[in-house]
């Protein structure tokens, strides 16, 4: 096309040079594929409860209209769904928040031992009706880490919460917080908290795509123990933030620990 069209422009002088600009557009059209993926699992998640809300409401007002028992009992399923739409609501703007924020690196100081026994007294209620132990090995004296305490209370809620949500056929969650020296990939030395817990595990093939928006080993599951589908993608999100690492080991039928590795410095 090019000898045909502009070669004899280029021979008579009438066009000095051309410059020809190949670009890769494969990454563009990527992204904008998991923008449309991402749009339609939005919508998908948002219309089930709004589905079942509209159905409730014209039984309320046709053939349940003056039935008080049926009344609370749909009462009580309106107001479980009217609140999963919140959580899910609540969870994208916290992971647009988060996407946006991830280049700006946190300054202040965050004492991981703190944050984290904040963590487990806000989960105690939710420790008591699991009816799982829990082990957590502090660290004495352990650094101060550059840190987004709010964003760094969420990441370990989220995973804390999992262990308890999904761990639940074990009989105790372990968290233990350590300094290691080095770790490949990661600039010196990084506090590493493991979270461990003794359920189902997770499938191996699961394991790279777990951290995805929206990806569950088993979505209804999730959904009926009130998930949306986001927690990890805004735990990856934030723990990049920081520049540091998640990492995830399970082994079906004998549970999963969640890695996190901050650095020091
Ligand atoms: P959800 O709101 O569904 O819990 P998450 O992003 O927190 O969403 O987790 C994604 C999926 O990873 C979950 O739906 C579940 O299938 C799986 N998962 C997360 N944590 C655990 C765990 N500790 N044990 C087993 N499966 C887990």
């Amino acid at each position: 096309i090019l000898r045909v069209s502009v070669a004899p422009l280029l021979a008579a002088g009438i066009l000095p040079a051309i410059l020809v600009t190949l670009r890769d557009i494969s990454q563009v059209e990527e992204a904008e594929q998991q923008r449309r993926d991402f749009v339609a699992n939005v919508s998908h998640e948002m219309r089930s409860p709004l589905t079942v809300l509209a159905g409730f409401i014209e039984t309320l007002k046709g053939p349940a209209k003056g039935d008080l028992a049926a009344t609370e009992t749909f009462l009580d399923i309106m107001e479980r769904e009217a609140q999963r739409m919140t959580r899910l609501v609540s969870d994208l703007l916290s992971l647009s928040r988060v996407e946006s924020e991830e280049r700006v690196r946190p300054r202040t100081q965050v004492s991981l031992s703190e944050v984290l026994r904040a963590t487990l007294a806000a989960l105690r209620p939710q420790v008591e009706d699991a009816g799982l132990s829990v082990d957590f090995q502090d660290l004495p004296d352990a650094p101060t880490i550059p840190g987004d305490r709010d964003q760094l209370v969420q990441v370990f809620h989220n995973l804390i919460e999992n262990a308890l949500k999904y761990g639940a056929s074990g009989d105790k969650i372990e968290i233990s917080l350590n300094r290691v020296e080095s770790l490949p990939g990661l600039p010196g030395p990084v506090l590493k908290v493991c979270i461990r817990d003794f359920g189902d595990g997770i499938d191996a093939i699961h394991l790279p795509r777990l951290t995805e928006r929206f990806y569950r080993v088993d979505g209804h599951r999730s959904r009926a123990m009130g998930g949306t589908g986001l927690g990890l993608a805004i735990c990856k999100h934030i723990v990049n933030r920081h520049r540091g690492r998640l990492s995830i080991r399970s082994t079906r039928g004998e549970g999963s620990t969640f890695v996190v590795s901050l650095p020091i410095s």
